[in-house]
């Protein structure tokens, strides 16, 4: 037992309560994480840690790396890989967990329920020709960019941890390997429901559509039609989330139907990044050849997976597989109306509007291309509508911005608010301070490269945050220098 090898792992408050487990054998497999031969622990996320009840104090550094990297378990773990499949660019494929355990999952003080997942743990049945493991740099940028997007105000797993292996891992070329704690409401995603749907057993189709609402919807527990009522919610919280992302210039970059989860977070930050300059084209991944996840196109992708979960869900919907279509198909088709509402109802919000009138599509989409043909940044655009002395600045000077300046100021008018309501508004819209691309990467080269921390721990502090006017936070604001863009990020499997 290893609570007995070192007896203080009992401290940590860990509350396990593995109901994943319990589901059919066909959906997961049991496994530990593969030990590591030098765990040496990179970062540790003590806000994280304290809301999770979880206070590691009692452990020295050495023992919680072997924790962390999966050599020692904590007592209660139960650790599985879990079985999925997805749609990947579009193609249906098998997964799994190939490089992940989930260890347990986590009652926190409150009693909310946390999946605790090793990222980057080993081989599993699911890993295919992949070695299991990840590299120093993608864990750690997966780290900083989870927690910027819930500083930021948007559903997301998070990051408790990432421990170096002391291993080599080898992509194009050989770098430092590590271990990931991802902390998620569950890893429950459309690719699961695709793979249950596969085998074709409706009987365990149910039970995950159960067990998908007792753990993320109980209040729908009750309903005539569960896999119907899943599919709207499901299709409501995506909404939410893409419209968020599209708030802060958020490009996921690998929107597969494994990668969209059930509880609406967002997971599996790979070749993600944040738009600087707008374009709605932007792509940032290295394998995104045709621009499928493109910054624009979340929104058509995410209906796109909806409608790859409602097929999985139809068995259950309806005896009659032509009832059932039209069912599914009312929901799927409702998801661009709902979204195109709720992203108006957003950008109104970054303008400071209030109400709603005809002329604000009009003003916001106008205010959009301006931004696209002069090439400005997005974040900092919006950021300069609060500013006072804003026709000042250059950028500002010409009539198209004039005009669209006049329309805009009438249109506040309408808002029959105070004008502090309005700027309130915006600034608790737009954020001063986003992990940009070309900053990101410095960090992590110096993390990775160099063994320096330091300059990942000063982004991470100004990330903290991202709504609130702070000295230290203006070196992160500026959009990189020709010199310093970054096109392309990669996934870095
Ligand atoms: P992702 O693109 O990160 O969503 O991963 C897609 C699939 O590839 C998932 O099933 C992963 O578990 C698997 N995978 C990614 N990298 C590796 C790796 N290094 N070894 C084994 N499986 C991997
Ligand atoms: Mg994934």
């Amino acid at each position: 037992m290893i609570s007995e090898i070192v007896p203080e792992i009992s401290k940590i408050g860990w509350r396990f309560d593995n109901s994943y487990a319990r589901l059919p054998k066909m959906m997961m497999t049991r496994l530990e994480p593969v030990p590591v031969q030098i765990p040496k622990l990179v970062i540790l996320n003590h806000e994280l840690s304290k809301e999770l009840g979880l206070d590691f104090s009692a452990l020295n550094d050495e023992h919680v790396a072997l924790m962390f990297a999966g050599n020692l378990l904590p007592q209660g773990s139960e650790s599985i890989a879990q079985a999925y499949a997805g749609h990947q660019f579009g193609h249906f494929t098998m997964l799994g967990d190939g490089r992940a355990i989930v260890i347990g999952e986590h009652l926190t003080p409150d009693n909310k329920r946390v999946d605790i997942q090793f990222k980057g743990s080993g081989r599993t049945p699911y890993s295919r020709e992949g070695d299991g493991r990840a590299a120093l740099g993608p864990m750690l940028r997966e780290y900083i960019i989870s927690e910027a997007m819930h500083k930021l105000g948007i559903s997301t797993t998070r990051s408790l941890a990432v421990v170096k292996t002391g291993e080599y891992v080898m992509r194009e070329k050989s770098l430092p390997g590590a271990v990931l704690t991802r902390v998620a409401a569950s890893h429950i995603r459309v690719g699961t429901f695709q793979y249950v749907a596969m085998s074709g057993d409706v009987k365990i189709l149910r039970e995950l559509v159960n067990y998908s609402i007792n753990r993320h919807y109980p209040n729908l527990q009750d309903t005539k039609n569960p896999a119907l009522a899943l599919l709207k919610v499901v299709m409501e919280k995506q909404a939410e989330l893409i419209v968020n992302w599209m708030r802060v210039g958020f490009i996921h970059g690998v929107m597969n139907t494994d990668n969209m989860t059930i509880s609406g977070e967002t997971i599996d930050y790979g070749p993600c990044a944040f738009m600087d300059t707008y374009n709605p084209e932007t792509v940032f991944s290295s394998i995104d050849y045709q621009g499928r996840y493109a910054y624009i196109n979340q929104s058509i992708i995410a209906q796109w997976n909806l409608f790859r979960f409602a097929e999985t869900l139809l068995p259950l919907i309806h005896d009659k597989k032509n009832i059932a279509i039209k069912l599914a198909e009312e929901i799927i088709n409702s998801f661009s109306e709902i979204y195109k509402k709720r992203w108006l109802e957003m950008m109104r919000k970054k303008i400071g509007l209030f109400r709603e009138e005809n002329e604000d599509e009009t003003l916001i989409t106008t205010l959009l291309s301006w931004m696209q043909k002069n090439k400005t940044d997005y974040t900092n655009t919006f950021c300069s509508l609060i500013k006072k002395d804003l026709l000042k600045d250059k950028l500002f000077e010409g009539t198209t911005f004039l005009n669209w300046y006049k329309q805009w100021q009438t249109r506040i008018t309408k808002n029959k608010k105070p004008l502090e309501s309005s700027l309130n508004l915006m600034r608790n819209t737009n954020p001063l301070i986003i992990p940009r691309n070309h900053k990101v990467e410095e960090v992590l080269h110096a993390a990775s490269n160099k063994g320096d921390l330091m300059p990942m721990y000063n982004l991470l502090e100004v990330l903290q945050k991202p709504y609130e006017e702070r000295s230290e936070i203006i070196a992160y604001q500026y959009p990189p220098t020709p010199s310093e863009q970054v096109y392309q990020t990669f996934c870095g499997t």
